[in-house]
């Protein structure tokens, strides 16, 4: 199976972490941007690896996040050492805060909803919860404490693939555009992009949010919409915060994610206004509002940047992973929503397998392309 020539359409997390899983079977990728790599959603992503959510969801979305999560202790580890580049994986827990009655019931459903899949947290009173994150604020009623949160910072994650890809020479192309797809009936023959004309055995189109109007080009109607989501960055000290902390109030999720270098990532709205990745004034300044009645300090902490990026969405919010169906060496890895830096190591994974022409380690079936909607939405 090995020197086959394999496109992959689009450069964010997704596309690259396949892109390393083929060069470990021998398969050196064509990894095409139409921008820069990974400056997309993968780089405007919080990088938290969650079961949280996902435990509402249940079945095969969880069971493939809970893979995913297991995978990358030994992934990043793997990519640190081979490219020199830490993806800063982290092992930090979380902290889901309620300052309401309201709001602690929301979190003790999520405990439930965790505890059908074996996994347990602990509650902690206001007073210990002071003592192990002191920054937090003395108005927190009541905090739930769950281990099997994890983190890894989303840029230089991208920038270890990248540096394993470079090591390889695999052939990555930045300002490459796919534009429409070379087909001999149901055989995929090559890519007609900006630059010219690729000849190639195979595409994975891992274009993210842009992914539906690709789709369209091989006459697969693909549900697929952006969701932008702003953020704020605060400047802060290492071990200022040591868990990621969420809080679910009835304005919306505020969570902050502190970095190894002491900045405060606060995130993020989730907002259906199609491909427009600015920023607005009532965005910023409700996550300000929710990240200082998490942790007051935060109001004296310069805020060094903000931005917002669009997460692809998908017909239910489960991914869409496998073969095109009636299209012969054509495979998707898209629609990875709110999961898709979480998603990552497990993508890569059953995407090189099946192109590979192994078995997957995950039975694929429910999150075919062509899939009647999960009624368990994740969106
Ligand atoms: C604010 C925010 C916070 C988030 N937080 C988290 C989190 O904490 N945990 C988590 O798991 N997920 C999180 N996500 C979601 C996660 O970031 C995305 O699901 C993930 O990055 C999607 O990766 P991707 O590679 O599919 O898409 P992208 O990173 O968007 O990459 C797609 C690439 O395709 C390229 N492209 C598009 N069209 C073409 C074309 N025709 N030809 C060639 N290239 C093309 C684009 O230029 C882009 O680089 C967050 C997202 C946002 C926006």
């Amino acid at each position: 199976m090995s020197g086959r020539k394999i496109i992959i359409a689009g450069g964010g997390v997704i596309g690259l972490s396949i892109a390393e899983q083929l060069l470990r079977r021998g398969i050196t990728p064509i990894v095409l941007d139409r921008g820069v790599f990974a400056k997309e959603a993968s780089w405007a992503g919080a990088g938290f690896l969650d079961l949280r959510s996902v435990a509402r969801v249940g079945g095969a979305l969880f069971e493939l996040c809970k893979k995913s999560y297991d995978l990358f202790p030994e992934w990043t580890a793997r990519l640190k050492k081979d490219s020199g580049v830490d993806p800063e994986y982290l092992n930090s827990g979380s902290y889901d805060t309620a300052f309401t009655e309201g709001e602690e019931s929301a979190v003790r459903q999520m405990e439930t909803n965790l505890k059908t899949f074996g996994l347990t947290g602990q509650w902690l009173s206001a007073s210990k919860a002071l003592t192990l994150e002191p920054y937090l604020s003395p108005q927190v009623r009541s905090v739930f404490s769950f281990e099997h949160t994890s983190q890894v910072n989303p840029p230089p994650l991208s920038r270890s693939l990248l540096k394993v890809l470079q090591n390889a020479k695999a052939d990555l192309r930045e300002f490459e555009q796919v534009d429409d797809f070379l087909l001999k009936g149901k055989q995929f023959l090559g890519v007609r992009t900006n630059k010219g004309v690729i000849d190639a055995e195979g595409i994975v189109i891992a274009t993210g949010a842009w992914s539906a109007s690709l789709a369209e080009k091989l006459g697969v109607r693909l549900v697929s919409k952006p969701y932008r989501g702003q953020v704020v960055m605060f400047r802060g000290q290492p071990k200022e915060l040591k868990h990621i902390i969420f809080n679910t109030a009835s304005s919306g999720i505020t969570y902050l994610v502190p970095r190894l270098d002491g900045h405060i990532y606060a995130g993020s709205t989730l907002e259906d206004v199609g491909f427009d990745k600015s920023t607005t004034p009532e965005g910023l300044e409700k996550l300000k509002t929710g990240a200082v009645r998490l942790v007051p300090s935060l109001s004296q902490h310069l805020i060094e940047e903000t931005w917002a990026g669009l997460r692809p969405g998908s017909i239910d919010g489960w991914p869409y992973l496998g073969a095109v169906p009636g299209l012969e060496g054509v495979w998707m890895a898209t629609g990875h929503y709110t999961h898709g830096i979480s998603l990552s190591a497990v993508t890569g994974q059953v995407m090189a397998q099946l192109i590979n022409g192994e078995r997957p380690s995950v039975d694929l079936t429910p999150f075919a392309i062509n899939r009647t909607p999960h009624p368990a939405s994740g969106l």
